[in-house]
């Protein structure tokens, strides 16, 4: 066994330490800020409301029960969810409402009546969707794409040679526009682009699997809101002897010849022969490693998009609303134009509206909501954030107010902002980034850092700026790669 450091408690920090002290390891954690979470924090605004911070969709639970499991324990007695359904509440913004039902066959149907678009065609797409995910996934997502050994397995090797087919000379916009003649349909499944802060108009074809994940294999919520998520790995790590040092930002990553050595903290220096980093890869090299070579192609990838939210106190309650709800631009092109190619924010964005309050109802006071308003924007380049966040505040008034026929301004009880810059702050992610690079090219899949350094023999890399990926699941399987390389 080793003494492991592991630098941020994000959930692919997090999820590494539980992995490790399973295997036997003696596990360290260095965390910047005084609690664990990282994006996945949550926070309470006067006349109690309570906010998830950051992620709100949760898809393939079972990679957290199964942490709960490799460690002997019953995932039930930590962590608790239940299927969503319906999933999302659609508002186009030509009036049209349309609810995502859980059950594909349903969802079908009800895109039949609100849409007419015939159901057997959304049923062909969905399943081709799963096709895509069923066929690629295991590798893209579940090794390290950066090991010889990985491409010598047959399931590797069958997936690469079906990867023509999925699509990637096409856009995921092209493939959904010749799906459907629909332009509303075109923008439901582009939208999911954005799961992995990319844009549809440049991203390949192959991410029109990421729809499965959601209506094939279902959105989930957790009991208590996505922190529970955070708080019962933590809950677990700490009973399995994981050490979380709190308010102690790792200031360097300590090497001689060729292989880490330790850390330098705020506090102290620490001996380590092997070392995480769950810090967003740029700042790791930038920052923690300023002598090393650092792999410049990797870190210039294009970035991910970010977030600017507005947490609302809402003092009434809006039954037409469910836990997920978009309210569609009527032009999504120049939408991510706006983002990707000018580095800005359009004057009319789609906005999504999360609302836990119905679950959870001690997240408002009786009668209230607790509106999670999120826009997608660049990432922080410098702009003029103040004034593009108050001309946003007005936009998202405006769209949300007119869809359903209420003006919302006066309804807004308490409010908290989180933007680019202020991201970037609280979570070191390189410009505010969500996802670490976009995924707006054919090739990201492979052009993402891998989980272990080339050159520095003891570092490994886990969490969304890094192999396979941003968001929950694929931060998780990030934890599930470093393991394995550690005690290979
Ligand atoms: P991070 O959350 O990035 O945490 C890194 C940690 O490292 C932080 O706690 C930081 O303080 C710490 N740290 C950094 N530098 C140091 C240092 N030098 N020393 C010590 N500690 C350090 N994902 C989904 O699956 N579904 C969603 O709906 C979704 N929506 C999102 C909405 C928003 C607004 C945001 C912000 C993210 C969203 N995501 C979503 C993405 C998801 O939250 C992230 O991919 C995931 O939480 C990132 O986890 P991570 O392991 O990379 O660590």
């Amino acid at each position: 066994t080793h003494p492991v450091a592991i630098i941020g408690a994000g959930i692919g920090g997090i999820a590494t330490a539980v992995r490790l002290a399973v295997r036997g390891h003696r596990v360290t954690v260095f965390e910047a800020q005084e609690s664990f979470g990282g994006k996945m924090h949550q926070l309470e605004l006067p006349g109690g409301y309570r906010f998830d911070g950051g992620p709100s969709l949760f898809t393939l639970p079972h990679l957290v029960d199964e942490l709960f499991t490799l460690a002997g324990r019953r995932p039930q007695d930590y962590f608790r969810y239940q299927r969503l359904d319906p999933i999302t509440q659609y508002f186009f913004a030509d009036g049209t409402r349309l609810t995502a039902w859980a059950d594909e066959p349903r969802f079908a149907r009800e895109i039949e009546e609100k849409l007419g678009v015939p159901a057997r065609e959304v049923l062909r797409f969905l399943d081709s969707s799963r096709r895509a995910y069923e066929g690629t996934a295991a590798t893209f997502l579940h090794k390290s794409l950066h090991k010889a050994g990985t491409y010598l397995s047959p399931d590797v090797l069958q997936a690469l040679a079906a990867l023509p087919q999925l699509g990637l000379t096409s856009t995921m916009h092209q493939r959904h526009a010749a799906a459907f003649r629909d332009a509303r349909l075109v923008q439901l499944f582009d939208r999911f682009a954005t799961y992995n802060g990319s844009d549809p108009y440049q991203a390949p074809a192959t991410l029109s699997l990421i729809p499965h994940l959601e209506h094939g294999l279902g959105a989930y919520y957790p009991e208590g809101g996505i922190y529970a998520i955070a708080q019962s790995l933590v809950r677990l790590a700490e009973e399995l002897g994981v050490e979380f040092r709190y308010q102690e930002p790792v200031l360097e990553i300590l090497t001689a010849a060729g292989r880490v050595t330790g850390v330098r903290t705020s506090r102290e220096v620490y001996d380590f022969s092997r070392v995480v980093s769950n810090m967003d890869v740029v700042p790791t090299y930038r920052r923690l490693l300023p002598r090393q070579p650092a792999p410049e192609r990797t870190l210039r990838q294009p970035r991910s998009s970010s977030a600017l939210i507005f947490y609302w106190g809402i003092g009434r309650r809006f039954p037409e609303l469910g836990v997920h709800n978009i309210f569609f631009s009527p032009d999504y092109k120049c939408e991510f134009d706006a983002i990707f190619r000018e580095q800005t924010i359009s004057d009319d964005p789609t906005v999504y509206v999360n609302i836990t309050s119905g679950h959870t109802p001690t997240d408002a006071p009786p009668g209230h909501e607790n509106w999670f308003v999120m826009v997608n924007v660049p990432h922080n380049q410098g702009q003029d954030w103040p004034a593009l966040v108050e001309r946003t505040r007005q936009a998202v008034l405006r769209r949300v107010s007119q869809a359903l026929g209420t003006e919302v301004a006066p309804l807004i009880r308490a409010e908290h902002i989180w933007d680019p810059p202020g991201i970037e702050a609280r979570t070191s992610s390189f410009g505010g980034a969500l996802y670490g690079s976009s995924s707006n090219n054919t090739l990201a899949a492979f052009l993402r850092h891998p989980n272990f350094s080339r050159k520095l023999e003891g570092l490994y890399f886990c969490g969304g700026s890094v192999h396979p990926g941003g968001g929950i699941p694929l931060c998780l399987l990030s934890a599930r790669i470093v393991s394995d390389l550690i005690d290979n």
